[in-house]
């Protein structure tokens, strides 16, 4: 009901932001696209409206590469890379250098690609990337998730700021990898393509306490699982994170395509897709569905 009621009041919408253009494949996407898919405990999803469709996920895949990164290296992580919310824009270069080359979080640009060099550290470029496709199918028990290959080649053809990023981080010695090594395997990250339905399961795991659902496979422990919970809830949304915790209350990270991955602790996960992007870049339509579903059902992280 809370899903079908999102879609119909998201499809209404005057106002639905504007879509990436930096690529081809983002530019072409139809705002009046809508879809929103809930994963609850006991393994049910619901969706409804585009929820089927295949989207790259974009930045949403930082969650996936930190959760990798944490399970190879631990707290060491922590010594290259911030856990505060940045205020600034997801591929700013002002704050990396007044801040000596240490990223302000995993989730602006900067930092994801420093979590992404830390993954290289166990794997070669290929076998990184099948770690991550691994990874992400068997949390959303889907084998047919793959990797928009022209995507991730647009990424890299038009990828000048993250490579003026990747080498400032070289610069400070906080990368350990080659730059075009590490962003070969982050331009592939941002071209992972997922429905809201496969986004919603492969989720779980940070809703449920470190486990696919109410007695479901472990895959990180509860305290991990809360903590990457946290660095969602204060800076999933880059410059926007305070005003979406404000107006949804809920921990989520946002991604260049419109896509959202959002989780009720104990209760849900939730995916929402709409190209169109407000001015941090976040999806204007998506965020909207998602505070339309918590005020229905009167979820939230805040009591
Ligand atoms: N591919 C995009 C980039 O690196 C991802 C950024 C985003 O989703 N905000 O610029």
């Amino acid at each position: 009901m809370a899903a079908k009621y999102a879609v119909e009041r998201a499809r209404e919408r005057e106002e639905r932001g504007v879509v990436a253009t930096y690529i081809y494949e983002l530019a072409k996407a139809d705002p009046q696209k809508a879809g929103i898919a809930i994963t609850l405990a006991n393994g049910k999803t619901i969706c409804a409206g585009d929820c089927n469709d295949g989207v790259t996920i974009q930045s949403v895949s930082k969650i996936f590469t930190l959760a990798l990164a944490l399970g190879a290296q631990g707290d060491r992580l922590w010594t290259r890379v911030g856990r505060e919310p940045s205020g600034s824009s997801f591929d700013s270069i002002l704050q990396l250098e007044h801040e000596n080359g240490i990223p302000r979080n995993p989730f602006v640009n900067a930092g994801a690609i420093v979590v992404t060099d830390a993954i290289l550290s166990n794997y070669r470029p290929k076998e990184a990337l099948g770690e991550l496709v691994q990874f992400v199918r068997s949390l959303a028990d889907d084998d047919e998730i793959i990797i928009d290959k022209l995507v991730a080649q647009s990424e890299a053809e038009t990828g000048h700021r993250n490579r003026a990023l990747a080498n400032y981080l070289a610069s400070h010695g906080n990368l350990r990898n080659s730059v075009e090594m590490t962003l070969g395997v982050y331009f592939h990250q941002c071209a992972l393509s997922m429905s809201c339905v496969q986004l919603s399961r492969a989720g779980r795991f940070l809703a449920f306490g470190g486990a696919t659902g109410a007695g479901g496979r472990k895959i990180v422990s509860e305290r991990r699982a809360r903590r990457i919970a946290a660095i969602m809830l204060t800076c999933g949304h880059y410059d926007g994170s305070g005003e979406f915790a404000y107006r949804v209350g809920i921990p989520a990270k946002s991604g260049v395509s419109g896509m959202i991955l959002a989780v009720v602790p104990g209760i849900a996960s939730i995916a929402v897709w709409s190209p169109g992007l407000d001015t941090r870049g976040n999806s204007l339509v998506g965020t909207g569905m998602l505070e339309d579903v918590v005020d229905q059902l009167n979820w939230s992280v805040f009591a």
